[in-house]
This record gives structure tokens, C-alpha cells and sequence, in this order.
């Protein structure tokens, strides 16, 4: 996404900080997505997670995903959005007894349990209801996603999922219900993925896998493989969407089904990251020890990842045309020292007022932003808004 001089005109009369998002990237992702998934016949789901705007959900929607809940208040969200219930799933380590209940009464397609404990109290509820239920379980696959460790969940020492060494107490847990049918099974090793191999590491283990299904007689009819796919940080502007292509490619290629086998993905970063930008104001500019502090109106309280996981993204400022540069460490109003975009950073000469830029904040963003100083977040704006 690249910022026009007429949607900067239009940022300049707008009160920061606030998200923009860029409709038409959005909607050039999830072309590139569909198609690239339809090749392979492929099932997609959005993971809720990421982002969810109306105007952005609205939008994934009309390109006919699914969605990927973590809470019930996501579940509740996808049904009140249109998302066909049919096609939405529920995953999540710590199901509360009440999500359970309005899940079941939504008819959803499928929970993706992680413990046996949860799957008995699926039960247990669901008899109450009178339900019957499509669980997957989710398996920790013990491979490793090669991302930041605060978004590596498929490995042994994460909390997500049942090991293999529990899968028998699974298929028994199962057997003796009278509720719970095992449609499918379930993975999801991390996010911010850009090491490619990783997925191929995963098929190698969804194969061993299912030939341990196979070999105690339990047919399972959907392969979901989770999400994480990657984005580039660090070229937003010239690498905008990410490579689905390659992505789909290597589960064509080292992913063996059974025949009739459906393979689900839940997708949420690649689809909505790259549309959205935090839009600030700077509002001071500070001599440091090293470096200048540029003090925004924006900070941990909109956009939290690089204070949670060191994430980087691109700041740009929008209002400078300078040559000299200056280095800057990039910094919000927030009584917390943590609470910094990013350290000793090479940009324009800045000072009070100019606009800056904080890039591919579209996944994990708005959804992540608090009340923290009680500190106020503008309404977004959407790029078709703009004439
Ligand atoms: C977060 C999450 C996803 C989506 O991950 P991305 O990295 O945003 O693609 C998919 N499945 C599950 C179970 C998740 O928790």
C-alpha cells in the first residue's frame, strides 16, 4: 500500500491516531488467496483473530471463507456477520463452559478441541443439549514453526494442542460418546511464517499422523493444517500479498490425503496485514542521549506488537519531503518505557505535526488495541471513503 497525496490531504484534517485500510489491497490479497486455494480445491478460513473490522470482515466474507474463532464472542461475531455456521470452527485452549453452550446452540461445524478434559466437558454439555458435535483435535505436531518464540505454537514445551502420547485416550474419549463425532484433525504451528520448509515439515508429521489413524480404524474426513503463513515486514510497499501460490504448492505436493479428504486452512495475518496502516501524529521531538526521541500520538495502547513480540514494522513519514536525516528512536505517549515502535531509526528530518505511517498493522493491531491511560482510538478509515 502505498499513501496517495489525497488520502494524506484528507489524513491532515482528521483527528490521530487511526487505522486506514486499503479496500482495494485487501481485496487484491483475497483474490490472489481464492483463487490460488481453489486450484487445489482447498477450503479457507479466516482466523477472526487478526483483525475484526466490519468493513474488513464484510469484505473476506463475500469471497465465501469460513471462519476461525478463539473465543465466543468471535463465534457469536462470525454468525452476526453472515459467516455461514456451517462454516465456522472453534479452537482455543481455554473454552469457558458458557462459549461451549452458545457454540452448540449455533450448530457450528466443528470444535478443535485441545485436551481430553475439554472434550469430555463437550460432551458432557452436549448431552444436556441434546447436540451432537464435529470435533477435530488439535495435535501438537512437535514442529518448528522458525518464528519469534511468542508465536511458535507447535512445539512440545507450548500449550496448544494433545501430543500424540495422549491420542489414545482421544479415540477412546470419543468412542464411549454418544455425542461427539471425530470429523477431523487439526494443527497450527505458529505465525509469521516465511520459512516454508516449516510446512513442509508439518506434512512430513501429518502424514505419520494419519497413518496412525489409519492403522486403529478411525477415518478422518477433514485435514485442517491451520494458518501463519507470513508477511514482509520489511517491503510492504513493493511485496503487498503475500505468496499464496508457493504457499498452497507445498501442501499439494507433500500433503498425502486419503481419498475424500477435505483440507482446511485458517488463514488471518496474510489476509489482512498488509492492508492496514496506524495513522499518527507526531507531537514532539526530543533530544536524546544517542538519538532524538519522535514522540507520536500513537503507542502501545493502538498498535502492541513491537512492544509484545519485537516485531518490526516500516515507519514512514508521510508529511516530510527533507533530505537530511536524522535518527530517531520512535516513541508513544504511554507511561511505560517498553511502549517504542522502534530504536534508532533512520528517517527525515521530522518535527511536531507531521504525519507518520506505521505500515502492515492490519493483523493484530486495531483488534490488540486497550483503553490503557484511557487513551482514544479513532474511528478508521477505509480507502474507498476517500474521493
Ligand atoms: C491465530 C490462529 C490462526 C491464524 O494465524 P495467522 O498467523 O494469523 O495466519 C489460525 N489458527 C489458529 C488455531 C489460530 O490460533
Amino acid at each position: 500500500m502505498i499513501i496517495s497525496q489525497k488520502q494524506l490531504a484528507h489524513f491532515s484534517t482528521l483527528k490521530t491516531p487511526f487505522y486506514f485500510y486499503d479496500i482495494t489491497l485487501l481485496e487484491k490479497t483475497l483474490d490472489s488467496l481464492t483463487s490460488e486455494a481453489k486450484k487445489y480445491g482447498y477450503s479457507l478460513h479466516y482466523a477472526f483473530k487478526a483483525n475484526v473490522n466490519d468493513r474488513v470482515l464484510n469484505t473476506i466474507r463475500k469471497y465465501g471463507m469460513g471462519a476461525d474463532c478463539v473465543s465466543g464472542n468471535e463465534v457469536q461475531k462470525a454468525i452476526d456477520m453472515g459467516f455461514p455456521a456451517n462454516e465456522v470452527v472453534f479452537a482455543g485452549v481455554g473454552k469457558s463452559d458458557d462459549e461451549i453452550i452458545a457454540a452448540l446452540n449455533n450448530d457450528i461445524f466443528c470444535f478443535n478441541c485441545e485436551s481430553v478434559q475439554e472434550m469430555e466437558v463437550i460432551d458432557e454439555i452436549a448431552n444436556r443439549l441434546n447436540k451432537k458435535v464435529n470435533i477435530a483435535v488439535r495435535i501438537n505436531p512437535n514442529v518448528d514453526a522458525n518464528t519469534h518464540k511468542h508465536i511458535s505454537t507447535g512445539l512440545k514445551e507450548n500449550k496448544f494442542g494433545v501430543k500424540m502420547e495422549e491420542m489414545e485416550s482421544v479415540v477412546d474419549c470419543v468412542k464411549a460418546s454418544k455425542t461427539l463425532s471425530l470429523v477431523g484433525i487439526h494443527f497450527h504451528i505458529g505465525s509469521q511464517i516465511t520459512d516454508l520448509t516449516s510446512y513442509k515439515n508439518l506434512c512430513v508429521r501429518v502424514n505419520q499422523i494419519q497413518d496412525w489413524f489409519e492403522s486403529r480404524h478411525v477415518k478422518i474426513e477433514v485435514v485442517n493444517v491451520g494458518g501463519g503463513l507470513g508477511i514482509d515486514y520489511y517491503n510492504p510497499e513493493s511485496n503487498d500479498v503475500a505468496d499464496f501460490k508457493q504457499y498452497f504448492a507445498i501442501f499439494n505436493e507433500f500433503l498425502q490425503l486419503r481419498s475424500g479428504q477435505q483440507v482446511h486452512f485458517e488463514l488471518g495475518r496474510s489476509v489482512v496485514a498488509q492492508c492496514g496502516s496506524l495513522i499518527s501524529r507526531v507531537l514532539f521531538v526530543k533530544k536524546g542521549e544517542n538519538t532524538s526521541f519522535m514522540i507520536l500520538d500513537a503507542g502501545m495502547t493502538e498498535l502492541i506488537r513491537p512492544m509484545l513480540y519485537q516485531a518490526y514494522h516500516k515507519i514512514n513519514n508521510l508529511t516530510t519531503t527533507a533530505k537530511e536525516i536524522d535518527t530517531y528512536d520512535v516513541v508513544g505517549p504511554i507511561c511505560e518505557s517498553t511502549d517504542t515502535f522502534a530504536k534508532a531509526l533512520e528517517l527525515p528530518i521530522s518535527k511536531r505535526g507531521d504525519i507518520i505511517e506505521i505500515k502492515s498493522a492490519g493483523a493484530y493491531g486495531e483488534v490488540m488495541a486497550s483503553n490503557y491511560n484511557l487513551k482514544t482510538l479513532h474511528s478508521a478509515i477505509y480507502s474507498d471513503e476517500i474521493k
